[in-house]
Parts: C-alpha cells; structure tokens; sequence
C-alpha cells in the first residue's frame, strides 16, 4: 500500500490563486485536520468532488488561510486514489506553510511525476497520456497545447492500440493453433499475414514520419536573422514579435540580451538565434553581431536575410547571401518597401528560396514574409493536432516496433516459415507495450482465452 504524498501543485511564484494536492490513503484525514468548513462540521460531511469554502488552518489552530477544498475517494480520482485538494491564495509563504503542517500531521512531500505515477500504476493513465501531462504543462505555443491535449485524449494510443491488437491478434491465433491443435484452430496464410503486417508497418511509419514536423511544435526551427547593419533586422524581429508581445508578458530583462528568442508564426515555434547582435546599436557591436550570426546562420534551419531595397546591393549584402546559403532554407526580406526600390532583385532570385518584399516600419507584406515561412517549412496544411510525436521515448520505441515489422515482412517475402517470423512480431508487440507500459505476457494469454475460448 502506498503512502500518502502532498505538494504544491502550482509552483513557487506569486499568483492569484495556489493548489495544494494530496494523495494516498491517509489524504482525507490529513485534509480534514486541516480544514474548518465555513459552514461548520467537518470536510467529510460534504460529499466528494465538491468545493467546499472554508479556512486552512495549522496544528496549532492558526488560521492560514481561506480556501477551497474538496476530496475524491478511490478509485474515482485522478490517481485512483484518495485524494484532496486545497485551493488557496496563492502565496508562497502561505501554501508552504500549508504544505508543511500536512507533513506534520503525516504525509509525505511528493517527487516528481509523483501523482502521475500513481495513476499510470492505478491504471488511471497509459505512459503516453501520462506523457501528454507534462508536454501539455511545457507546450509554447496553442498548437503544441492541442497536439498534448490530444494526446492526453489518447491520440497516439489510439493508432498504436489498432496495431498492437492487429500484432496480438496474430501471435494469438499462431499460439492457439501450435498450443491447442485439438480446438481445430485454422492456421494464417502467408499472404494473410503479410496483408496485416504491411498495413501495421504503414500505420506506424505515418505516426514516426511525423516526429520529424515536431520542431514545428516543441523545439521551435532553429531560426537567424541575417543582415548588414540598418538594413532593418531589429525592426523586423520587433514588428514580428510585435502581435505576441501583446498576449505574452515579459519579465524585465529577460529578452533584451538572450541570445535566443522565441517566436510564433502562424502557430509555428520558431528559435530565433542571436538576436542580442540585432539589438545592439553602436556599429562595433553590430559588426560583431553579423559575425556572431553569421556563424549562427550554419545551423539554422532557416536563414531570414534581410536587404534594404531602398539601396543598391553592397559587398557586405553579398556576404548576407553567401552566409544565407549555409542553411538549407533560405528567405531574402527585401526591407523598406515603404520607399522607393533601388535594389534589383533579380540579383537575389536564384539564391533564395523565397523573395519577399515588406516594410518593417509599416507592417506592409509581413502577412506575406509568414505566410512564405510556413510554406517554405512545409507546415502550410494545418498540422493534424494530436497526431504529431513530440516525444522521444515513443520515437525510439515505435521505430523499433516499426523496424521489427519491417523485418517480419521481409522474413515473410523470403519465405520463412510463420514462427521465424512472428519472433519479430512478438518483438514489435513489446516495443509497443513499452508505450503504453503494459505488460506483454498477460496480453497475450487473455486473448487467447477471451477470442478462441480455448478451455471453455
Ligand atoms: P538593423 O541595424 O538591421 O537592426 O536595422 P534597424 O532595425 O535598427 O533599422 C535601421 C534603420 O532603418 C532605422 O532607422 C529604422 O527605423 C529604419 N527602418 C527599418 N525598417 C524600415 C522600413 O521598413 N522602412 C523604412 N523607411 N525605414 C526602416
């Protein structure tokens, strides 16, 4: 039996409002103790799930706080254990103090994970939702939100759920006939497994290829901004970070000489890197900064070269394009659109992908410049949320189920005979369980029971 753990669910910062979260079996009686309904009696005299108003208050009788609270009993909680909660006001000094009278009179600071844990081991959450919870509290921007909460919905378990049934259902059947040959079990064709195993294989190359969009999401695409000075750079990353300063609060300090920033494009993460070279503004600095960024410019993945079309070309523009054409996607921003054009673009056209022309000052074209930036990154079809894989431990284990299907399909066109190939099948199906983190053995024994009624 498990202990019961508490923590502060909403972190160590100053907010309006501080959840405070037990779990375990003692979590009612330590809420209880602490808690004095506004209306009098006790917490459990409420039902569950109910906010109930009242005060928090220490050993001692020490009133710490007025809150909310409510309790959930197993398994209907979202641990599948006892719970409770308590809604407070949220200062640190008060939640802490909370927190450490619930440790006094008896449970246990929680690790991390730890709640989640308890449901993946309650059968409340598979690995992957589990998984979802914590892409869904570091998603940057709306898309990667919607692609976890889908997630937490069981998006990719759905789809590896259909092969990993589709590869139980095979090495059940297999088994039933070698174990059970007097239930006159009618062995697979080849042909038969082959048909499912290319379908499995397909299923799950969809779901692998898509890790590949997941910078789109998560990482952000390593991005630079490339430029000699006064071409516009700095006026250009303000007007595109201009729409989300709006909605985004910042810290003091904490942009203005990061060397990265992050921005979003039409729901795309992009990383910008070394912009402190773009905000300083005395031109030693500035040279220093197309140095540094030039040197950024190799291992971005899109290069933003910006010009200044009201001027001829320079040698130092050549130098932009040049750096520009070390990153596999290239963008020349054709700046001060708002003046007369003296620059010939026709001398930048075969060196970028694509050619856009805007003023930073005005806002003119920059509706173009990101509409260009989302095709160039491939990401024009609205992404299909939820169906997006963000997470590494589920990559590397539906590549390997992946590649154990391969090889069972190959060892099929070979013509091995079906139990060479459903080793791999069985391989495949492990690798899989592996994301959901569930046991392989008992799967296979309960389908065979439950789809040929063997021993009935
Ligand atoms: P940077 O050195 O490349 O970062 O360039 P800045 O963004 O500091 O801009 C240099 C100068 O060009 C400033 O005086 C800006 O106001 C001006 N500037 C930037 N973008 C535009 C534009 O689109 N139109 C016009 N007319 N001026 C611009």
């Amino acid at each position: 039996m498990s202990d019961t753990i508490a923590a502060i669910a909403t972190g160590r910062a100053r907010t309006a409002l501080g959840v405070l979260r037990l779990s375990g079996p003692e979590a009612v009686r330590v809420a209880e103790a602490a808690f004095r309904p506004a209306a009098g009696g006790r917490l459990t005299d409420r039902p569950p799930h109910v906010l109930i108003l009242g005060d928090a208050a220490d050993e001692k009788g020490n009133i710490l706080d007025q809150v909310l609270c409510t309790y959930a009993l197993a398994p209907r909680s979202f641990t599948g254990e006892d719970t409770a909660e308590f809604h407070c006001h949220g200062s640190p000094a008060a939640l802490s103090e909370l927190l450490r009278s619930l440790l006094r009179r008896g449970a246990r600071l929680a690790g991390p994970g730890e709640f989640s844990r308890r449901a993946f081991l309650n059968g409340k959450l598979d690995l992957t939702e589990a998984e979802a919870i914590m892409d869904l509290i570091d998603s940057e921007t709306p898309l990667a939100a919607r692609n976890a909460a889908l997630q937490l919905h069981g998006a990719v378990t759905e789809k590896t759920e259909q092969v990993y049934s589709l590869l139980l259902e095979l090495l059940a059947h297999f088994q039933a006939v070698v174990d059970y040959p007097e239930e006159g079990v009618e062995p697979l064709e080849a042909g038969e497994i082959a048909e499912k195993l290319s379908g499995a294989g397909e299923s799950l190359r969809r779901l692998s290829r898509s890790f590949e969009r997941r910078s789109l999401l998560k990482e952000g695409v390593p991005c630079t901004i490339l430029g000699k000075p006064n071409v516009g750079k700095s006026s250009l990353l303000n007007a595109l970070l201009g729409a989300e300063r709006a909605i985004v609060t910042e810290e003091a300090g904490t942009t203005r000489d990061t060397l990265e920033e992050k921005l979003t494009v039409r729901g795309i993460l992009l990383r910008l890197t070394d912009t402190a070279g773009l905000r300083k503004t005395d031109s030693a600095a500035e040279a220093e900064g197309v140095r540094r960024a030039e040197a950024a410019a190799e291992g971005a993945r899109l290069v933003l070269a910006v010009f200044d079309a009201s001027r001829p070309l320079q040698p130092e523009d050549r130098r932009v394009m040049a750096a520009a054409a070390a990153a596999p996607l290239s963008l020349a921003v054709l700046n001060k659109a708002d003046l007369p054009r003296c620059l010939d673009a026709s001398a930048l056209s075969g060196q970028f992908q694509a050619l856009v022309s805007l003023s930073a000052k005005t806002g003119e074209g920059l509706e173009d410049l990101e509409k260009a930036i989302v095709r160039l990154l491939g990401a024009e079809d609205p992404l299909p949320a939820g169906e997006i894989l963000t997470n590494e431990r589920q990559y590397d284990a539906i590549l390997r189920a992946q590649e154990a299907i391969d090889r069972a399909a190959a060892a099929l066109r070979e013509g091995f005979t079906p139990d060479a190939v459903l080793t791999d099948a069985e391989e495949a199906l492990s690798a899989l369980g592996e994301l959901s983190g569930r046991t392989l053995r008992e799967d296979i024994i309960e389908a065979v029971f439950s789809r040929f009624c063997v021993g009935k």
